[in-house]
């Protein structure tokens, strides 16, 4: 089974769709409500939303388990410097796969998937989802090029309420 191009036309339609009403353009890339994000890639998370932002508001920056990776301090320090950042909020969410299981679990798992070997596969997976997140503020209130003024929280998500609570 080869792909075609034609592979993504629903989503090309509503994409067409979405652009004849269109009203972001002339926009800047800054962040108008001050705040970045930085949560997982979960398809049960909706980061502004959430906290009542819309497009244009907040930077976001997802990753599996979302977790404070060099790239999201990448993110940050781009955000708190150039793109008008003042609160970081760190978000980590219940029942997050990449708490559910052992990075040797994911391995087997992807390997049945895939059908080879992936024992060499780098996973984040987080044994103790408030130690992680612990650590992960320290990473951003420590970080050389995050300046004090912007201030740093960590929260927990929970998909089954949608409902945020500070931990940190
Ligand atoms: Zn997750």
């Amino acid at each position: 089974m080869g792909q075609s191009f034609g592979d993504f036309d629903d989503l090309l339609a509503a994409n067409r769709e979405f652009a004849a009403t269109f009203d972001l353009s002339g926009f800047d890339g800054i962040a108008h409500a001050g705040v970045a994000i930085v949560t997982c890639m979960d398809s049960r998370l909706d980061p502004l939303n959430m906290v009542g932002l819309k497009p244009g508001d907040a930077k976001i920056f997802r990753n599996p388990g979302g977790r404070v990776t060099p790239q999201a301090l990448e993110a940050l320090v781009l955000g708190a410097h150039l793109l008008h950042v003042e609160r970081i909020l760190v978000v980590p969410h219940t029942r997050c796969a990449m708490s559910a299981s052992t990075e040797q679990e994911l391995r087997d798992k992807i390997g049945a998937s895939a059908g080879v070997d992936a024992d060499w596969q780098f996973f984040s997976v987080v044994e103790d989802q408030l130690a992680a997140l612990e650590e992960d503020i320290q990473r951003v209130r420590t970080h050389p090029l995050i300046p004090n003024s912007v201030l740093v929280g960590g929260f927990m998500y929970d998909v089954d309420t949608g409902l945020l609570e500070q931990k940190l």
